[in-house]
C-alpha cells in the first residue's frame, strides 16, 4: 500500500516489527512520566503500550520510486542476524522480501540503498545469509553512505567491542564493501533532482536527514534524529543511544522548530502507524499531528 505521495514521488513502507520496545524511562534518560501523563489523550494505546508502559516502536524501510530510481530509505533489521544483546530480534525471521514484492519491488530492481545512519536497525537488509555467508540482498543496487559516519563505525569495528552496531557493520555494511557496492558520499550529497542529504550529527557523528522533493511538494526523511512522538512535547530528549546527547539536542531542537514552521511532512524512522505526519505547535512546545 502507498504510504504518502510526494509530487510524482511514491512512497512505500515496509515494517518488519511494529509493537512496544524499550520502557521510556529507559529510552530517554531525562524523561519525566508528568510528560505522559500531561498528554495522555495525544499519547493513547498506538504510541505507549497500555499493558507494559513501554514506548511503541515500528520499525520500517521507506521506498521511494522517483520514476527514474527505486530507492530503499534504511534497510531495517534483517533476517537471521545475531542480535544476542536484543533478544527480542536476535535470528529474527520476517517476510519483509515478500512484502516489498507487494509493493511491486523485486531485489534485483533495487538501484539505491541509503542509510541515513549505520545503526544495526537501519542497514539490516542490505545482506542476507546465502549458504553460511552474507551476500547483498539487492545486487544491482549501490549502497549510499554518508563517509562520515562510515569512518565512524570503521573506527568502532576495529576497536572490537562487541555491541549489535559493530556486529551490524561487519555483517551488513562491509559485505557490500566488499563487493564494491557501497559509495562514501558527503554529508550534502544529492542522489538525483529533488533527492539529498543533510548532515544532522548527534544521534550518530555522521548521521544525516533525507529531504525528498517533487511537484513543488516536499518531505523529510528524519532517521532517528527523532525516535517517538513523545519527544515534540520535549524535543530536548535524547535517547541513551544517541553517540552525543548534547550534540543531538542540538541538532533536534534546530530541525523541529524549523520543520514545525514550514509544516514539512515528515517520514520518521520509527514513529508507529500511520507514522508520516506534520509538526504542530502546542502549549508553548509542539505535538505531532498523524496523516491517516
Ligand atoms: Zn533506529
Amino acid at each position: 500500500m502507498q504510504l504518502a505521495r510526494i509530487g510524482s514521488f511514491e512512497v512505500h513502507r515496509i515494517t518488519e516489527y511494529e509493537g512496544p520496545f524499550f520502557p521510556p524511562h529507559e529510552f530517554f534518560p531525562d524523561f519525566d512520566p508528568e510528560v505522559v501523563r500531561a498528554n495522555q489523550d495525544l499519547l493513547g494505546p498506538r504510541l505507549i503500550d497500555p499493558a507494559s508502559g513501554r514506548l511503541i516502536f515500528s520499525f520500517h524501510t521507506f521506498v521511494i520510486k522517483t520514476g527514474h530510481h527505486t530507492i530503499l530509505i534504511d534497510s531495517c533489521l534483517g533476517n537471521d542476524k545475531e542480535r544476542p544483546t536484543r533478544p527480542q530480534f536476535h535470528r529474527m525471521r520476517t517476510n519483509y522480501l515478500a512484502d516489498l514484492a507487494a509493493a511491486g519491488v523485486k531485489p534485483d530492481e533495487v538501484d539505491y540503498v541509503m542509510c541515513t545512519h549505520l545503526h544495526w536497525d537501519h542497514v539490516g537488509w542490505n545482506t542476507r545469509l546465502e549458504n553460511g555467508r552474507w551476500v547483498p540482498t539487492f545486487p544491482k543496487a549501490r549502497y549510499v553512505m554518508a563517509r562520515r559516519e562510515f569512518s565512524h563505525w570503521e573506527g568502532v569495528h576495529k576497536q572490537g567491542e562487541d555491541t549489535p552496531h559493530r556486529r551490524a557493520f561487519e555483517d551488513s555494511v562491509l559485505p557490500v564493501v566488499r563487493t564494491g557496492q557501497s559509495q562514501l558520499v558527503d554529508d550534502d550529497f544529492a542522489l538525483e533532482d529533488g533527492l539529498w542529504f543533510e548532515a544532522a550529527p548527534g544521534h550518530t557523528p555522521g548521521n544525516v536527514v533525507i529531504h525528498a522533493r517533487s511537484a513543488g511538494e516536499t518531505a523529510l526523511f528524519m532517521g532517528d534524529v527523532l525516535h517517538h512522538p513523545l519527544q515534540l512535547f520535549k524535543p530536548e530528549w535524547s535517547t541513551f543511544a544517541c553517540s552525543d546527547r548534547e550534540l543531538s539536542r542540538e541538532t533536534r531542537t534546530r530541525l523541529v522548530e524549523e520543520h514545525a514552521e514550514h509544516g514539512t511532512k515528515l517520514l520518521p524512522a520509527h514513529f508507529p502507524t500511520p507514522t508520516a505526519g506534520r509538526i504542530r505547535r502546542h502549549n508553548g512546545a509542539y505535538r505531532y499531528a498523524f496523516e491517516e
